[in-house]
């Protein structure tokens, strides 16, 4: 099989590079290792699922027909209705046809005499293409902690991020979950609804702050529909992808009343608006400390045991430097007979055994233990593909210190391989969608050039590359994020090089700078023609 161009992985990035694509004329496909779109949608099914972005925000903008034909029904929408979405998205663009579901790419590797690349799957398919693109996700490769004694386990054990399809029922049973970031957080309220008994474990207390989701209303639709322009515009031009929210004043700029009342309401507002309450507050310890503190109080306020809230309370980085989560009940959950923490700071989780978990000596009898235990996050899924580039280069090598890229899109060594959503980018940093519509349409632009022009082959320059990633490292290093043992630092994953993989420059700067490398003819990039064919 030979296409001009394969997409890997049918999440939101890889969905609009195949719009994109397809509408050029070139032969594209897509190939997915799940057997339907959605991305992280449609592996990470558990119970609460729901987006933290609100839904007019996360969504696609390209499409005033779409936008004017898809209607959310919540403020934050669950799980299932983004994959849903995602579906819809595929079949009104006709785009099913081109995506081959059930299939995992396991190698690539490049020819640089015929410039192409060539791909291995899983079902023994081997393929020949120009351009790789990989759509692959930030946070596709879970992480399953190896507990001793695991195999002896007797009772379920559930991943969030690879949940069953079959519904999950949890009445009757005394259930365990271990993680308490976003997904454990969104899971444990749900299950504790349902179950006998729930015991949470955490390792590090999380900052959780109130979604308030409800239903919009078809006054809010009609209002959201009205000002599709404005909206486009603002996300664009906003460092989060977002419509707003953001306060532009720093903590300094208000008296300690006005502050108050400043975190009391974005706090009531829900969602990330608590946040971006100061300007701030992600790069200000001062003002950061102030915020925390706000939520220290919240919870205090929230869990009436006070032994339980202390536990709770998070201290051990500044907030916000790991992902913060919103949540739906989550704190007052604790306040239920039926729920415990177990803090596993000081009672550490030691082995399984057939029933259960011992941790800090005591046995904990479970029906189902479920891990929510997170990602090998920004590079896991890339690795996971033996890549290998120029002179036999191997991707594994050219990253053994970490991710390496020019503008989180292309690597030195590696021509016409192509990042999306991947490190080095703004990633989830910010607004995913708001993000990859902005690479896609690039990368889009940059394939149609290459073909008009006569470019066979494109590759990062390797000083491009350097000053790319030593530039995203600075800017990290300005804010407080580097603070924090994340996931989004490599900190997760034993051995993984430390360093934050996202670029924190904003949405709006990111774009700036990626229009201006495609105005000045692609400068940071190599490109090498294609050879005229031999005259008969
Ligand atoms: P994904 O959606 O991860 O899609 C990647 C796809 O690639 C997957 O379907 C995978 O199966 C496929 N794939 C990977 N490797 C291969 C291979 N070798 N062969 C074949 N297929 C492969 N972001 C926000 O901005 N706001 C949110 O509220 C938010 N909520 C989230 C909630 C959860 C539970 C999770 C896990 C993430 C959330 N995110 C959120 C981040 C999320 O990653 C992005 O929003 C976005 O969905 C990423 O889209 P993507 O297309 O880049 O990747
Ligand atoms: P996560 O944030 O990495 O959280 C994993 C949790 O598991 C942490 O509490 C971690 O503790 C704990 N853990 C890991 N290994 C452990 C072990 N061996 N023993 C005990 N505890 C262990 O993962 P996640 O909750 O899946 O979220 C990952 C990211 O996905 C989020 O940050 C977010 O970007 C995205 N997400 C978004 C949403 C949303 O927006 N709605 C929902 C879910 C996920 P430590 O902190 O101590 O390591």
């Amino acid at each position: 099989m030979r296409y001009d161009a394969v997409i890997v992985g049918a999440g939101f990035a890889g969905i609009h590079m195949l719009h994109r694509l397809a509408a050029t004329g070139l032969s594209v496909r897509l190939i997915e290792a799940g057997s339907d779109v959605g991305g992280v949608w449609y592996w990470n099914r558990y119970p609460g699922a729901r987006c933290d972005v609100e839904s007019i925000d996360y969504q696609f903008y390209f499409s005033d027909e779409i936008l004017a034909e898809w209607r959310w029904p919540e403020r934050y929408s669950e799980g299932p209705v983004i994959q849903r979405y995602l579906s819809f998205v595929t079949d009104r663009l006709g785009l099913r046809d081109m995506i081959s579901f059930g299939t995992r790419i396991e190698t690539a590797d490049y020819d640089e005499r015929s410039h192409q690349w060539r791909l291995a799957t899983d079902r023994g398919d081997s393929i020949e293409t120009r351009h790789l693109i990989l759509a692959t996700g930030p946070l596709t490769v879970s992480l399953k902690p190896e507990f001793p004694g695991m195999a002896d386990y007797k009772g379920r054990i559930l991943h969030t991020a690879h949940w069953p399809r079959e519904p999950i029922d949890f009445a009757g049973r005394n259930v365990a979950v271990i993680g308490t970031g976003s997904s454990g957080i969104q899971a444990a309220p749900v299950i504790a609804r349902q179950a006998k008994s729930l015991t949470v474990f955490q390792r590090t207390p999380a900052y959780s702050m109130p979604v308030a989701n409800r239903p919009l209303s078809d006054a809010e639709i009609a209002d959201a529909r009205a000002k599709t322009e404005e909206y486009r515009a603002l996300r664009f031009a906003s460092p989060g992808g977002l419509r707003g929210m953001g306060n532009p004043k720093k903590l300094a700029d208000d008296s300690p009343a006005e502050r108050e009342k400043q975190f009391a309401d974005r706090w009531t507002m829900g969602g990330f608006a608590f946040l971006m309450s100061y300007a701030d507050i992600m790069i200000n310890a001062e003002a950061n400390e102030q915020a925390a503190s706000f939520v220290h109080g919240k919870i205090r306020e929230k869990v009436k045991d006070p032994a339980t809230a202390e536990k709770l309370i998070p201290g051990s980085y500044p907030l916000g430097t790991k992902r913060p989560c919103l949540d739906t009940g989550y704190y007052e959950m604790f306040n239920e007979p039926h729920v415990s923490l177990v803090d596993a700071r000081d009672a550490p989780i030691e082995r399984f055994d057939a029933n259960g978990i011992v941790a800090g000596g005591k046995s904990h009898v479970f029906d189902d233990i479920v891990l929510a235990t997170g990602f090998d996050a920004m590079t896991g899924a890339i690795m996971k593909i033996a890549i290998t580039g120029r002179n036999g280069e191997k991707l594994g090598d050219h990253w053994a210190d970490g991710p390496r890229s020019y503008l989180g899109i292309a690597v030195s060594g590696f021509p016409n391989l192509f990042i999306l959503d991947g490190p080095g980018s703004p990633s989830i940093i910010v607004n995913a969608p708001a993000m990859i519509e902005t690479q896609g349409d690039w990368l889009a632009q940059c394939i149609q050039d290459m073909e008009a022009n006569g470019i066979a082959a494109i590759e990062a320059d390797r000083g491009a590359e350097d000053e790319w990633t030593a530039h995203v490292h600075e800017v990290a290093n300005y804010t407080l994020y580097p603070r924090a043992d994340s996931w989004a630092m490599g900190a997760n994953i034993p051995g993984k090089p430390r360093g934050f993989m996202m670029y924190l420059g904003g949405l709006t700067a990111y774009r700036d700078k990626c229009r201006e490398v495609a105005e000045t003819g692609y400068s940071g990039f190599a490109l090498t023609r294609a050879q005229a064919p031999a005259e008969a």
